[in-house]
């Protein structure tokens, strides 16, 4: 009896590939790449020190209960190590996040422009995506809190969220926690929480701590310069602490990330140039763009959310080829729902200063 090919579980055929920021040019360009959140500053030389000195053990499996690293943040954020648990960037606790709490028939929440990364997970794990309309391209609590149902299982918000920059208060979250039901796990997704300098802003360590039922993710990628060896962390209450362990790779970090995500931790001043840097560049490039009649949504985090205007030679699409005509690559947003935004990562100066001058001269040109 002939039977079909193999078919993946309901759901996956409905994901679109995720698809990062471009990097490259033509072959013999160097880009100045704004289009990964990435930093300009690169990671500690201390944590390039410690990846170097990683390479001489490279035949040994790693700790796979990440000892050292979930110390090292447990000290630099006075947390409880036993509920911290590390994992391959951001990215896989999310999808194991996702992979534990949701099946067929479930619901989950995320807002309208938020991180492309939800609607895959939870389509890769078979339930239902639920989108919450957002205001002013910030996360509304009650637009999220209107879409509830008994099958909701998790709620997942990128504070500040990428890629609008916006961000909602340590208050708004609080409230949202408080009218989810119980059983409702609220995901917060605080992979920009670095750069945040506001002070109604917290990242959700205490929700985490005082409640059984939420969990905030962080990365080494953005601030830390390690987007390339993959690392990234959750504080969760026990119980979840628990559950990702029994699920995830039980070698799911790398000895040359655990070495260089310590180093990275415990380099503050390293990441106190990055945040520093980043209000500098990112205040300059803002007020720049809107001196040219630009809207830019207002950041919280290493990146700005740039609008254009309808005129199809002005418009995003167009400003983009531009852009690229002068071999900068920025990142273009229309999967998120904002075809005529790009979004830009803060850079080194000379490429702030490129990318402004670009797009000067870009809306200079002849209108139609
Ligand atoms: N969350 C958000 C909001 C992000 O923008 C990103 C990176 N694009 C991630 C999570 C995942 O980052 P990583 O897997 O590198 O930790």
């Amino acid at each position: 009896m002939s039977r079909p090919a193999p078919s993946p579980r309901p759901g996956i055929l409905q994901i679109e590939q995720y698809v990062p920021g471009e990097s490259e040019l033509a072959a013999d360009e160097v880009p100045i790449k704004l289009s990964s959140n990435e930093t300009p500053l690169g990671p500690s030389p201390k944590a390039i020190a410690a990846f170097r000195q990683a390479a001489a053990e490279l035949e040994r499996y790693p700790d796979g209960n990440c000892t050292a690293l979930r110390s090292a943040i447990a000290g630099r954020y006075g947390l409880n190590s036993d509920r911290i648990v590390c994992g391959a960037g951001s990215d896989e606790i999310l999808s194991l996040l996702a992979q534990a709490y949701l099946g067929p028939g479930d619901e989950a929440i995320f807002t309208e422009h938020g991180f492309l990364l939800y609607r895959i997970i939870i389509l890769a794990n078979g339930a239902a995506p639920v989108v919450a309309p957002e205001t002013n391209l910030r996360a509304d609590v009650g637009q999220i809190l209107s879409r509830v149902t008994p099958q909701t299982r998790i709620v997942f918000i990128a504070n500040p969220n990428n890629p609008t920059g916006t961000y909602i208060s340590i208050d708004e979250v609080r409230a949202l926690r408080a009218k989810l039901p119980n059983d409702v796990l609220l995901v917060l997704d605080a992979a920009y929480a670095e750069y945040v300098r506001h002070n109604d802003y917290e990242a959700g360590i205490e929700l985490v701590a005082t409640t059984n039922n939420t969990v905030m993710t962080r990365t080494f990628s953005k601030i830390h310069g390690l987007a390339g060896v993959r690392l990234g962390w959750a504080y969760c209450p026990p119980e979840v602490a628990d559950v990702l362990n029994r699920i995830r790779g039980p070698f799911n970090v790398s000895v040359a990330a655990i070495a260089a995500g310590v180093a990275a931790i415990e380099d503050q001043a390293h990441e106190a140039a990055a945040i520093t840097h980043t209000e500098q560049w990112l205040g300059w490039v803002s007020a720049e763009l809107e001196k040219l009649g630009l809207k830019v949504t207002p950041s919280a985090a290493n990146f700005a959310l740039i609008h254009f205007p309808d005129d199809p030679n002005k418009n995003a699409a167009a400003a983009d080829d531009f852009l690229k005509s002068r071999r900068i690559i920025v990142r273009r947003v229309g999967a998120y729902g904002l075809p005529n935004a790009l979004r830009i990562t803060i850079g080194i100066e000379a490429d702030n200063r490129a990318v402004v001058s670009a797009l000067a001269e870009f809306l200079g040109g002849p209108a139609t």
